[in-house]
């Protein structure tokens, strides 16, 4: 008999330490700047990520003007993973992360000579909160017949411990492929994923409970109502939501594949279930297209969030602007940790790699959709 999952819930509203609650998320976001200061902060950062060689590296949800300047500078706007593969990439020593805390960790991982930034070091994510890693070590030490394998919303620490470190674009593919050798899975932390692979795949996971505070607000009946609203909106959504959300979508996938199916899909309206930071990317990304936040409000809805991550909400010109001036707020990896957290990221990639080496040129378009399908940024 497997031993059931005791997991201590996680009072967002009330940190025992470190100061990472919501509320606490939502007091430090910084405050909209004037059209005056904006410009003077943009054209500030401009200039000190050239004095610094620094290159800034921007997640989908934050800010606007952060994905922006992160493009019009040469860096990139992308996933948690591209955003880690591109700065490990980059010529640049330093590279300034604007996201939470797990991102800054990973590209730390991959690059661990570089220097790396962050505007504000206690922006971290539910996922990564829920899953410590001394609870987590002891419950992979209580199924030591299982693969472990995890979210890439986790700390180092929880990566050191895996086996396998995953995005939701290739998560799906990479448990089919340990299922397919017979293997039983520990997933962690985001139980909506891991259900949703569990129920994809047909493998045997065990899952751990955690959430995202932004998907978990999603609502099914809602939607459902919203749906009937827009009948030719196609409805996108991020597996991080709940089940009856998943269950209405045209598209499940990552962020990345989300803004895909935005610009490729023939429909001129799309419902959208993942963080409101996204639609800047869809709405640039597929001009005269109609973009509608998926619904967190209705019954029993608490609405920490209101689709917006209060994490991701941290990160502003202002604070990017003080630690490129200072370069203080670095991110550190004890190193031996990292040693340890590398392997398990680099499974994900060389299997990543792996999958498309197979793919000839010039082959059947099709089947190369078919076999890509997954694979990608998260
Ligand atoms: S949106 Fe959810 S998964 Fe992403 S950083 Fe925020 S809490 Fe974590």
């Amino acid at each position: 008999m497997e031993q059931t999952i005791a997991i201590k819930p996680i009072e967002y509203e009330h940190p025992s330490e470190g100061g990472s609650c919501v509320a606490h998320a939502w007091a430090r976001t910084p405050a909209t700047p004037s059209p005056e200061q904006r410009a003077e902060l943009i054209a500030r950062i401009k200039r000190l990520l050239k004095e610094r060689e620094a290159v800034l590296v921007a997640h989908y949800y934050v800010d606007a003007d952060l994905q922006d300047l992160a493009e019009e500078t040469g860096g990139c706007v992308s996933d948690s993973l591209e955003m880690a593969r591109f700065g490990r990439d980059h010529p640049a020593k330093t590279l300034v992360v604007a996201g939470v805390r797990f991102m800054g960790e990973t590209a730390k991982i991959l690059s661990p000579d570089k220097t790396i930034l962050m505007p504000d070091l206690d922006a971290t994510c539910s996922l990564d909160l829920g899953c410590p890693a001394d609870e987590f070590t002891a419950f992979c030490d209580a199924h030591p017949d299982r693969t472990v394998v995890v979210y890439a919303n986790t700390s180092a620490a929880v990566k050191a411990r895996a086996d396998w470190m995953v995005t939701s674009s290739i998560g799906l593919d990479i448990v089919k492929h340990l299922h397919e050798q017979g293997k039983k899975i520990l997933w962690a932390p985001d139980k909506h994923l891991g259900g949703y692979i569990q129920k994809e795949t047909g493998a045997d996971m065990l899952l751990w409970q955690g959430s995202c505070l932004v998907h978990d607000e999603f609502k099914g009946v809602e939607l459902d109502l919203l749906k009937a609203e827009y009948p030719n909106a196609k409805v996108l959504v991020h597996p991080e939501s709940p089940a009856n959300v998943v269950a209405q979508a045209d598209v499940v996938g990552s962020t990345s594949q989300m803004i895909a199916a935005a610009v490729n899909m023939d429909a001129d309206t799309f419902i959208v279930a993942t963080d409101n930071g996204i639609l800047h990317k869809m709405r640039t990304a597929a001009p005269g297209k109609t973009f509608i936040e998926a619904p967190t409000a209705g019954n029993s809805a608490t609405c920490k969030s209101c689709a917006h991550c209060p994490w991701m909400a941290m990160n502003g010109l202002q604070n990017l602007a003080e630690v490129l001036e200072n370069m203080g707020n670095e991110i550190h990896v004890d190193p031996e940790i990292g040693k340890l957290a590398v392997k398990s990221i680099n499974r994900m990639l060389d299997f990543a790699a792996a999958k498309k080496a197979k793919v000839a040129p010039g082959a059947d378009l099709a089947r190369e959709a078919k076999l890509f399908k997954g694979i990608g940024p998260a």
